[in-house]
Parts: C-alpha cells; structure tokens; sequence
C-alpha cells in the first residue's frame, strides 16, 4: 500500500454497522457519513450463534479490508448493553451468548451492540426520519415487531438494556399466544411470523376461504409467505384483507399506547412487512392519532422510516463511530 493510500484511509471516518435480523442480515460500511458498500445475506438461523457468529464475521472483514474500524451490531433479540451479551428470549432462542466480546475478538476490532430495532432508531434519529427532534418512537414491523425510543435527546436504553420492546405491547388480554408467553402482543397479531401463522391456521379450518391464497402457494399451506398474503390483500382477497385490517387495529392500539406513555414529538414507522401490505401504513397512521390522548397530538407527527430495510446497519455504523471513533 502506498502512502498516497494510507493517508486516505486515515483521513475517513469509517465504521461497519450489523443488522441481524431473523431472515436477513445487513452490513453496511459507512465512511464520513455516507453509506458507501452494503452486504445482504440470508441469516444461518440453523447455525445457532456461532453460525451466525461466523457468517457476520466473513461480512466485517469483507467490509472493513482490514481497518479495524468499530463495529456496531444490531440483533433481533433482547441484549444487555452493559455487558455485551444477547439474552435468551422470545424471538431469538439462543442462550445468553457475548456476542459482542466474541465478535470482537474474531474481528480485532470494538463492537458495540444493540437490539435491532434500537440501532434503527439511532439511525433515524442521527441521519433519517427523526434527525431533528428530541422526543422520538419508532416502530418497525418485520418477521417479529421491535421499538426503540430516544427521550429528551437520550436513547432511552432502560435498567436492564431492554428497553423499546413495543412490540410486546399487548393489545388484547385474552388474545392469541405471543412467543414471549404472554398474550394479545401486538407481534402476535401483526409480526410477519406470526401473520403466516394465522393465515396458515385459517386456511385449515376452512380451505375454501381463500382461493387466491391457496393457488399462490400450489395448496401446500407449508410454502405459504407474507408476500402471498399481502399480494391478495393487494387483489382484494377477503380473507387476506381481514388479516390486513386485524394487523392495522393491533397495530393503531399499540402505536397510541407508545404515544401516550413516551409524549414523542414524533413516531418512525418502518419494517417491510408493515410496508408489504396495501394502505397498512395509512390505517396505523390515522388508527393511531384517533386512539391517542389528545395532549399527546398536539405537534405530533407520524412518518415512514426514511432509511428502509438498512436503517438498524446506518444506526449500529454511527453509534460505533460515536463510541469508538
Ligand atoms: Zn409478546
């Protein structure tokens, strides 16, 4: 390497931010601000944490070509931010596992690690949907639903690092099983997983009740996904659309009660599966000013993620950047 070359690469602040999410992975590198390589990769859920332990590994080294840049993950799961480590819980089934000590150790360089969908929310904060405020929730609805929360120009991180987990938010005491064990969670109606999940057991009861459905996935209810879904709400398929309208009063209900318990001056909505269905967004927006205190509306704004599917790999990048820079 030439000079030339050296003194370019020092004078870039860069830093690799890790998105972990239960289908997909993003990486993103990062250099003065600007997202200049992405990585997107299918998650090895099979492989457990040291599958995808070395799967994020190999993406780091390909991004950083050996700059020991910080490195920020985000994970679809429930972490302790003080002591690095991904607790077992309702989405991710490892045990608790120090990722970010391994992952370190691995890539020779400083991780700082995060929930998912709080690293998506710095990220809207820093550089998206929410940069200019100080009072900001974000929702993101994905193959679960996370949140994340910055209160008075602090990421509200909570005693224990969980903090924003709006998505076991229940909206019904005696509603279906959310995998966290309790009941009515918002995720139970209106996470990706669990939208196929119902879909699925509809059908069963009653194979009649969907013909869009049951042609998309060749009557071989395993196959069914969400894209078939949301694509015959799109085509006006009832039984499709009833699922869209439960995801959107779940939904609304949750948003109004982060609204009424945080006072943010502003909500990021988010999440391909939120963005996968006809009208949703519109529904939860209006569903969510009706539901809310009336105080809590004044100067209230409620927008789409501005950053898409690589909000939660902008947000690690820049928190990495911020710590370890
Ligand atoms: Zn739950």
């Amino acid at each position: 390497m030439n000079l030339t070359v050296v003194v370019g690469l020092m004078g870039k602040r860069r830093s690799i931010g890790i998105d972990i999410g239960h289908t997909n992975i993003r990486a993103a590198r990062v250099e003065n601000g600007t997202v200049v390589e992405v990585l997107r990769e299918r998650t090895d859920v099979p492989g457990g944490p040291e599958g995808v332990l070395e799967q994020v590994s190999r993406m780091v080294i390909a991004l950083d070509h050996g700059s020991g840049c910080p490195v920020g993950v985000g994970i679809a799961g429930q972490c302790d931010s003080c002591l690095g480590v991904v607790r077992c819980g309702p989405n991710l089934f490892w045990p608790d596992v120090p990722f970010r000590d391994l992952l370190s150790a691995r890539v020779r360089a400083k991780v700082v690690l995060r929930n998912d969908v709080v690293m998506a929310t710095f990220g809207e904060w820093r550089q998206g949907a929410g940069k200019d405020v100080d009072d900001l929730a974000c929702l993101f609805v994905g193959t679960g639903i996370g949140g994340g929360a910055i209160v008075g120009g602090r990421l509200l991180e909570g005693a224990t690092g969980c903090g924003g987990h709006f998505g076991h938010i229940s909206v019904c005491m005696d509603g279906p099983l959310c995998s966290c064990g309790r009941r009515g969670c918002v995720e139970a109606y209106a996470g990706g997983r669990n939208v196929e999940a119902r879909a699925r057991s509809l059908l069963l009861e009653d194979p009649g009740a969907s013909p869009a459905l049951a042609a998309a996935c060749r009557e071989d209810l395993d196959r069914l996904n969400g894209r078939m879904i949301s694509e015959a709400a799109s085509s006006g398929d009832p039984l499709s659309l009833r699922i869209r309208d439960d995801m959107a009063a779940a939904l609304s209900s949750a948003v109004a009660s982060v609204i009424n318990s945080l006072n943010p001056e502003r909500v990021v909505l988010g999440g391909a599966v939120l963005f996968g269905f006809p009208d949703l967004l519109g529904m939860v927006m209006r569903g969510a000013v009706e539901q809310c205190l009336v105080p809590a509306k004044a100067g209230l704004s409620i927008v789409p993620s501005a950053l898409g599917d690589i909000a939660g790999a902008i947000g690690a990048a820049t928190m990495a950047l911020e710590r370890y820079g």
